[in-house]
């Protein structure tokens, strides 16, 4: 016997909806490529957004088609979240920090029909457009008609402007109800590895995604939030802020490309936000501003953080010198991609220290997941909080199959998906990457995580940011070498960096030698790059005969 409630389809076009509907006053504020500001309204986008879709119908999209993006976050970005995903068409969201190469790929693996383009990616369009195999119709700016730049479109290619394609639509059309299971959204992942691999959103798993992210143990957004999503709408989109602030009612304010720790701190004051998420770069960057300049931030309560590790230094900086929150979140494009978060408890009887340390680590699984670590064998490895294995996950909105892949190609057969982490979870849940699994440093068959490494590195008075990475070792295959940046006007002195580590791990972990930096290389998705890093010292500790080996202690 079935239940006799209501059946609707998980829908994007619900959430706008709802927003326009229930909190139509709250605002969309969003910082332009000249700095200015601009303000709008849940009811303004939504509006919008149906003008929008009427355009996109009178350019021929269709059902399934896919409509690249390649835009910061911004008031026009959010209306094409929701118009072509509304309207039963893909949004395909593109990194403009990836190669011109890997860009061009994309949208020819993609096909996408249109490309939307804010106007500071000219020069990176001149540079794509030679390399495209066909299919995309036409470059629409994201501009006004006065904004609109020079560029030079090949043949059979138009180039429009988005403000004079919306002055000339209609704001009639109707949402469409279609199966929950569509296609809404495309994302391809940073390609660390290989080409790019599309990840093929559905309206049922972003809405589901959106509630669980909504609930209390995760980013619980509520009305009189305003969420500053630092994460980039192109990084898999915002980590579902564009879907999750408009669902709760909070107000979303709109970076732009101005990503500084002063462009931040003057926005985030201005604009009296509550609650941000980002990478840690960006959150270092912040803290980096907020000491030098002695501002601070009068709203904000708490940031998220997720992307790469968050080093401890960085929570207790933030909590006990700003009283703000810093809550830890994991998860990858594959899983949409909130997959843990580290809610904020207290437990009773439990020291300084001991917190911090919980609170480093990555978090409980969000109800709609679950998660298991397993050894090479693939048996599965106890939750001790010891035993570290490859992490597998599996979900409401976990990949299934890479776009183009024959379907489940992507998990085995019980649907867990492999994520590419090394993972230990604690008896009680709480899980810790302990690495990737391709930036494990194997030395002499014993592995050695090279982010507890990291963690110690950042927490010395004059590193700003670390990174270790395996270099080759005649003996032991492998040993870690540690890169450090220092702190501005700070130096660095190896012998002080690496009395860090004495008695916090074993004797053998203890890099075999520091090296300074004046920056470490990131990826297009704000991560530091351990493949250029590796690359760069595979062969330091050969050439240099530096440091001696330690693995015998
Ligand atoms: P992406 O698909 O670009 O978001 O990258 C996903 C990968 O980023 C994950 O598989 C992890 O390796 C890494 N990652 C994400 N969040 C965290 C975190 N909180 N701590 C450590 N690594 C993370």
């Amino acid at each position: 016997m079935f239940g006799l409630m209501q059946d609707q389809p998980l829908l994007i076009a619900s959430i706008i909806r709802y927003a326009a509907r229930h909190h139509g006053a709250t605002e969309v504020v969003s910082r332009l490529p000249d700095t200015s500001i601009h303000r709008t309204t849940y009811a303004e986008i939504e509006r919008r957004a149906r003008r929008l879709a009427r355009a996109l119908q009178r350019l021929g999209v269709k059902d399934g088609d896919r409509v690249a993006t390649l835009a910061w976050n911004s008031f026009r970005h959010l209306e094409l979240y929701y118009a072509v995903s509304g309207m039963g068409a893909i949004c395909h969201t593109v990194n403009p920090r990836l190669s011109t190469e890997d860009i061009a790929y994309i949208l020819n693996h993609a096909q996408d029909c249109l490309l939307f383009a804010d106007s500071s990616f000219v020069a990176l369009l001149d540079a794509v457009a030679p390399q495209l195999t066909g299919g995309l119709r036409g470059i629409v700016m994201l501009c006004t008609a006065a904004e609109m730049p020079q560029l030079a479109v090949a043949p059979g290619i138009s180039l429009l402007c988005y403000e004079t394609l919306m002055a000339g639509a209609d704001e009639d059309f109707a949402w469409p109800v279609f199966d929950e299971r569509t296609a809404s959204s495309l994302c391809y992942t940073s390609g660390t590895t290989g080409r790019p691999k599309g990840v093929l959103f559905s309206h049922r798993s972003t809405v589901l995604h959106a509630y669980a992210v909504n609930s209390a143990a995760v980013f619980g957004l509520r009305p009189g939030d305003r969420m500053l999503p630092v994460v980039p709408m192109f990084h898999v989109n915002a980590w579902g802020t564009p879907y999750t602030a408009p669902a709760a009612g909070a107000a979303l304010i709109m970076p732009g490309r101005h990503l500084d720790g002063a462009s931040l701190t003057t926005l985030m004051n201005a604009e009296r936000v509550t609650v941000s998420a980002g990478v840690p770069t960006v959150w270092l960057g912040l803290l980096q501003h907020l000491r030098t300049s002695g501002e601070r931030l009068a709203t904000v309560r708490r940031l998220i953080i997720g992307g790469s590790t968050c080093p401890p230094a960085l929570i207790e900086a933030f909590e006990k010198e700003y009283g703000i929150a810093v809550e830890h979140a994991w998860g990858m494009t594959e899983t949409s991609p909130l997959g843990t978060f580290n809610t904020p408890r207290d437990i009773p009887g439990e020291d300084e220290a001991a917190a911090l340390r919980r609170k480093s680590k990555q978090g409980h699984t969000i109800f709609g997941l679950d998660i298991r670590i397993t050894d090479d064998m693939g048996a599965e490895l106890p939750w001790d909080g010891k035993a570290s294995g490859n992490l597998q996950i599996r979900g409401l909105w976990v990949c299934s199959a890479y776009y183009g892949d024959p379907p489940g190609s992507a998990s085995d057969a019980e649907g867990w998906f492999t994520t590419g982490d090394v993972a230990s979870v604690s008896p009680d849940g709480n899980m810790e990457i302990t690495d990737r699994s391709k930036d494990v440093i194997k030395s002499g068959g014993e592995w050695i995580s090279s982010i507890l490494l990291e963690n110690i590195a950042v927490s010395h008075p004059d590193v700003a940011e670390a990174a270790v990475v395996a270099a080759d070792h005649p003996r032991w295959a492998e040993r870690p070498v540690l890169i450090v940046v220092p702190k501005p006007e700070r130096a660095i002195d190896p012998a002080s960096v690496l009395a860090r580590f004495v008695g916090q791990v074993p004797k053998y972990w203890m890099p075999d030698a520091v090296i300074t930096l004046s920056e470490l290389p990131h990826t297009a998705t704000g991560k530091v790059s351990k493949l250029t890093l590796r690359q760069r010292f595979r062969r330091y500790l050969l050439d240099s005969q530096a440091g001696a080996p330690r693995q015998d202690a």
